[in-house]
């Protein structure tokens, strides 16, 4: 592999910091990446990065003295400035959608793990690609293990999958008392270390139907045929069924970096991080109970209309996990909140990006001023 150039949208979240260590661990031995650009919105982290980076180009909040890298308000204009080789889409939340289109026009690989992308625009961005000859590698855990199981395979052969679940941090409670969890219960996800949005859809299992959405979205499944199942230590990401009966499985650890290493260096397998050992007891599966968890329900429910429901559940839950967050509603008005938005809008079709980003402001703004005062 020829040195690629690389440029992180979202560097100092979750993803963005374990993009870096996925860079750092196989550059070890033959210098395989440079990463010339980050962007970030807010952190402190952002300067220390710029140091030790030292990119070409930066785009943040605000100008930064002390650093020789250019600056682009846009991260968008970063992109098209940098035309890297791979561009790393770890940005949270739907404004995220502008700077995946950016990436697809100005790169030649996509690594993808901004969701709300595919939900909102995912036949758009996949027309983009196809256009601009562009690669696309899904870095959701479950979406790079759907990814490998079918490598080499036909999609015809193939009679479901399943993507599985932790459960998020309320699994194991009560039904009724769900309504009583704190933020800082919700926060305490049992297996991965991912920002607070995440973390909340794990436990209302948003993040769930946000990724059968996905998945549908990407891979061209028909909704029927995309399952969850619950794996309580996140040690299964996903299974493949076939049509001659045979059943694949992927698992590993749940650690981010090597699905993102993956997404780098595809189609080879470049990371070497330590022994790997089979974890025998972590080999269970337990049935996904949709009934428990409304977000799964309503997710498969949107996929029956056009884009307009998928942008609102999307756009409604932001706005409801904002607000969680900031302790002025109950854990279950999440689920209240994204049922009302999506009975309340018509089912359109909205053809254009530009239309979508208009339309998701609009269930924002719509979401925000009828829940604030509640
Ligand atoms: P996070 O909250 O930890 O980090 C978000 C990053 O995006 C930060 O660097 C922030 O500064 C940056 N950002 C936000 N808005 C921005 C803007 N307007 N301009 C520039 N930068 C901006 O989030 P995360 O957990 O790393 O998740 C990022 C994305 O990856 C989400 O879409 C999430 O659904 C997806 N994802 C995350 C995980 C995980 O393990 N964390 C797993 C799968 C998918
Ligand atoms: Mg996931």
């Amino acid at each position: 592999m020829n040195l690629k150039t690389v440029v992180i949208i979202g560097s100092t979240g979750s993803i963005g910091r374990q993009t870096i260590e996925a860079i750092e661990k196989t550059n070890a031995n033959v210098r395989l990446f440079e990463i010339t650009g980050i962007a970030a919105n807010r952190s402190d982290l952002f300067m220390q990065q710029l140091k030790q980076i030292r990119p070409k180009g930066y785009s943040f909040g605000k100008v930064l003295t002390d650093t020789d890298a250019r600056y682009y308000a846009d991260p968008c204009h970063l992109i098209e400035a940098l035309q890297p080789d791979i561009c790393v889409v770890a940005s949270s939340g739907s404004q995220t959608l502008r700077f995946t289109v950016a990436a697809l026009k100005h790169s030649s690989r996509v690594c993808l793990a901004n969701k709300e992308s595919l939900v909102m625009a995912g036949s758009l961005i996949k027309k983009i690609a196809r256009e601009q000859n562009t690669m696309i590698i899904p870095v959701d855990s479950e979406h790079s293990s759907v990814f490998q199981l079918i490598q080499g395979e036909r999609l015809e052969d193939i009679d479901k999958i399943y993507i599985t679940a932790s459960g998020g941090a309320l699994r194991d409670w009560p039904v009724e008392k769900q309504k009583e969890a704190t933020v800082e219960d919700v926060l305490k996800h049992p297996n991965w270390d991912m920002g607070q949005k995440i973390t909340v859809d794990s436990a209302t299992l948003f993040n769930k139907g946000l990724e059968v959405i996905e998945a549908v979205e990407f891979f061209g499944f028909d909704k029927e045929r995309v399952k969850t199942a619950l794996s309580y230590s996140s040690y299964i990401h996903a299974l493949a069924l076939f049509k001659d009966g045979s059943i694949k499985l992927h698992a590993g650890k749940p650690n981010m970096v090597i699905p993102i290493a993956y997404s780098l260096t595809y189609p080879e397998r470049l990371l070497r991080d330590g022994d790997v050992e089979l974890e025998m007891n972590k080999l269970n599966l337990r049935p996904m109970d949709v009934s428990r968890y409304p977000a799964l329900e309503m997710a498969y429910g949107v996929l029956e209309g056009y884009n307009s429901k998928r942008i609102t559940y999307n756009a409604s839950n932001e706005v409801a996990v904002q607000l969680f967050l900031e302790r002025k509603i109950a854990f279950t008005d999440i689920f209240k909140i994204v049922r009302e938005a999506i009975n309340q809008i018509d089912n359109e079709k909205i053809e254009s990006i530009d239309d979508i980003i208009e339309y998701n402001e609009h269930v924002k703004k719509n979401t925000k001023e009828k829940w604030r005062g509640y």
